[in-house]
């Protein structure tokens, strides 16, 4: 008896031993909640060993090995881009008997980096599966490995062997690892000619989790298969609603409406397949098809198109104009060569600061510009011609008039982007920059320009304290950046790059309301105004400036926005896996978050991203830089004639549009060819400043403006502008 109990006091030791250097990697909460299988399993295992010689083992390992100090350099090895040596510690690790199953999990997750499959790692994985062939975990990192490298019959029959496993046993596997594992066992059966039960798969997977989009698109592609065009057309309109970013669906969508004869539903789809940038020479054939086949659908648009010039004005508050910034300049359009417009006062046209035309309220003008000329057409009719070089000026005195713009364009390259009319306060400035073409600008005051940006950049929704967080941000990002577009001519361009600013058509009570509680208030490090950046969400922890752009700046820094505190980066390799596969809570993800922002998944398209980049063949995409926070700094595209390196802001580009940098790749070989890249992302945007997702998350947990300003830019105040 008394025998046993020494028995049950050393394995207590040695267990305590053998777990303090895993869980001092691990981040308590979220592993517990997220991953499962949290060590328990491995003591299990561990156990069922003969004890005694097994405790003589690790007394003698553990006068000799330091878990803590090779694990700090496997991590090292890895965020140096040293993966294959990183790899060889952590099989390093495996063999000295730490945690067999998180050195596993790590080798695994390594792998993703490396062009070549590690043999030794494959050999150590595959030995390591005869002991832990009833570990749902090791199953499911195995599989998946297994599928990876393009062995799907062994794969298919380990996750086949998991599912049975999680019938049998306690333990459970997230239902987001659930829904991946139904895809991936989807995508074996469909590319071996197995479609019914490759759709049943993937529909169990849809009804497991529904963010993980890869069963939806991959469930449309059997039904359209099977020519239910319905169900397909259902399956995409889920996805897009779960992620709008994922336009190529239009094309799709635009294919399956033709098969189902709904023409004008057809023709929405190939007008967004333009707008987008999509197959555009094969969308605009479509359009002219329908349009010569169905002419009964279009006469009504064409009248419509007549009546263009008929104007609602929106109803807008009443402001004093800011007297400190009176006449911002933000560039609308640059290079067009005419302008259709309406005022809703009437208003005067000033040349060289002489008045030389006077226009009335509500009329259709035209002004256009060819040949160094100006030509002003009232009703369709030429009223004046005026050869420049300099700035044409209209303006009304009416101080809160409203002028419509005809065909802005807006969001160019991105899946948002468009063409409207628009309606602006303050004054319109047409500048010539070659002979045949002008930049169009908006000259106005800061506060109403912000009435306009504000809601144009967070949802007036939203809890009212970040309404007044992202107005006193706004401001004083706006106020930082004046001079960016010096060059051009104006401060400020419309969009992303700047500040989106849609005109009048966004204001909202709510935002002018935050707009005005916070008058003059911006936020100053050491006295100055800062530069206020911010990004819609950041997956749950922000990134400093200088991994983003290159410049530092104390207030820039990277914060954690996870609510409890519960885990610090950088992540070993594994877990940033688990970060980016699962949803860590966060205040980045609450009931504001937009669908497919916290955490995205992306099926690269291989022929787009091969045509974009020039590639015959490409045999992989690689991390090759990752900042501690997770930023992605560089990818290497391998093709079979060239690689592509591609750094920093261009990476989401280059992989044909991601919504952040924040991103883990899987290549899926089948065989020995690659047969699609599958990314798993974290937030959208640029991560750095404001994470403006979290500020709303932090407003209902009733954090203040001030809380959530002082929360992102450290080491800052408000101040009022005098
Ligand atoms: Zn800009």
């Amino acid at each position: 008896m008394r025998k046993l109990t020494i028995i049950f006091i050393l394995l207590m030791c040695f267990l305590f031993g053998l777990t303090l250097p895993y869980l001092f990697e691990s981040y308590g909460p979220f592993i517990k909640n997220h991953v499962m299988g949290n060590g328990n399993q491995d003591i299990e295992d561990v156990s069922s060993e003969p004890e005694e010689k097994k405790v003589n083992d690790i007394v003698v390992k553990k006068e000799k090995i330091d878990f803590e100090q090779l694990l700090k350099k496997a991590k090292n090895q890895f965020y140096d881009s040293k993966y294959k040596e990183s790899i060889n510690t952590y099989i390093e690790l495996y063999k000295s008997g730490y945690d067999r199953i998180s050195a596993a999990k790590n080798i695994i997750a390594v792998s993703n980096y490396l062009s070549e499959e590690s043999s030794q790692a494959s050999s150590l994985l595959s030995n390591m599966y005869d002991d832990y062939q009833d570990s749902i975990e090791y199953n499911y990192y195995y599989a998946e490995y297994l599928y990876k490298n393009g062995d799907k019959i062994s794969a298919e029959e380990l996750f086949f062997h998991l599912l049975i496993l999680l019938e049998q046993q306690d333990s459970d596997l997230s239902d987001r690892k659930k829904a991946l594992t139904y895809y991936y066992l989807g995508d074996i059966y469909l590319n071996s000619d197995r479609e019914n039960v490759a759709l049943d798969f993937f529909l169990k997977g849809i009804g497991h989790e529904k963010e993980i989009v890869l069963n939806y698109t991959a469930a449309a592609k059997v039904y359209k298969s099977k020519e239910k065009y319905e169900q397909a057309i259902s399956m995409y309109k889920t996805c897009l609603n779960q992620d709008h970013s994922m336009s190529s669906l239009y094309y799709e969508l635009a294919v399956l409406y033709e098969k189902t004869e709904e023409i004008l539903k057809a023709y929405n789809y190939w007008q967004r397949c333009i707008n987008s940038g999509i197959k555009t020479d094969i969308a605009q054939q479509h359009i002219n098809d329908i349009r010569e086949n169905y002419p009964q659908y279009f006469e009504r648009e064409e009248t419509e198109e007549k009546n263009v010039f008929k104007v609602d004005w929106y109803d807008i508050i009443e402001i004093e104009p800011n007297t400190i910034f009176r006449k911002l300049k933000i560039g609308l359009q640059e290079n067009i060569n005419k302008l259709n417009f309406q005022s809703q006062n009437d208003f005067i046209i000033k040349y060289d600061n002489n008045i030389i035309f006077e226009g009335n309220k509500d009329t259709r003008y035209q002004i256009n510009f060819s040949d160094n000329t100006f030509y002003i057409f009232q009703n369709g009719e030429i009223k004046k011609s005026i050869s420049p070089d300099q700035t044409l000026k209209i303006s009304s005195t009416n101080k809160n008039n409203l002028f419509a713009l005809y065909n802005i364009k807006f969001g160019q390259n991105y899946f948002w982007g468009g063409v409207e009319n628009r309606q602006y306060r303050g004054d319109i400035h047409l500048q010539p920059i070659t002979t045949e073409t002008v930049n169009l600008i908006n000259y106005i005051d800061l506060s109403s320009y912000l009435l306009s940006v504000v809601p144009s950049e967070i949802y007036a929704s939203w809890p009212q304290e970040s309404l007044k967080a992202q107005s006193v941000v706004a401001r004083s990002y706006i106020i930082n950046n004046l001079n960016r577009h010096k060059n051009e001519g104006y401060d400020l361009c419309a969009d992303v790059h700047c500040i989106v600013y849609s005109g009048v058509k966004n204001e909202h009570p709510n935002t002018n309301a935050a707009i005005l509680a916070t008058k003059n208030e911006v936020i100053t490090h050491q006295g100055n105004v800062i530069d206020a950046v911010f990004s819609n969400n950041s997956g749950g922890y922000t990134e400093a400036s200088q991994y983003v752009w290159g410049n530092s700046y104390d207030y820039l820094k990277a914060v954690n926005i996870s609510e409890s505190m519960d885990y610090q980066l950088p992540l070993s390799p594994h877990l940033i896996e688990e970060w980016f596969v699962e949803k860590p809570p966060s205040y980045s993800d609450n009931k504001y978050t937009i669908n497919s922002t916290y955490r995205w998944i992306k099926s690269v398209n291989l022929e787009a991203l091969k045509s974009r980049h020039g590639l015959q063949d490409i045999r992989g995409v690689y991390i090759t830089d990752r900042t501690d926070i997770g930023t992605v700094k560089e990818i290497k595209i391998e093709g079979q004639n060239k690689k592509v390196v591609s750094r920093d802001s261009s990476i989401r580009r280059d992989l044909t549009g991601l919504k952040s940098n924040k991103f883990i790749i899987k290549n899926i070989y089948d065989g020995n060819k690659l047969e699609k890249i599958i990314i798993f992302g974290a937030g959208w945007g640029h991560s750095v400043g404001m994470d403006q997702t979290a500020a709303a998350g932090m407003a209902v947990k009733d954090k203040s403006y001030r809380d959530i300003i002082n929360y992102f830019y450290l080491d800052t105040e408000i101040t009022k502008l005098e």
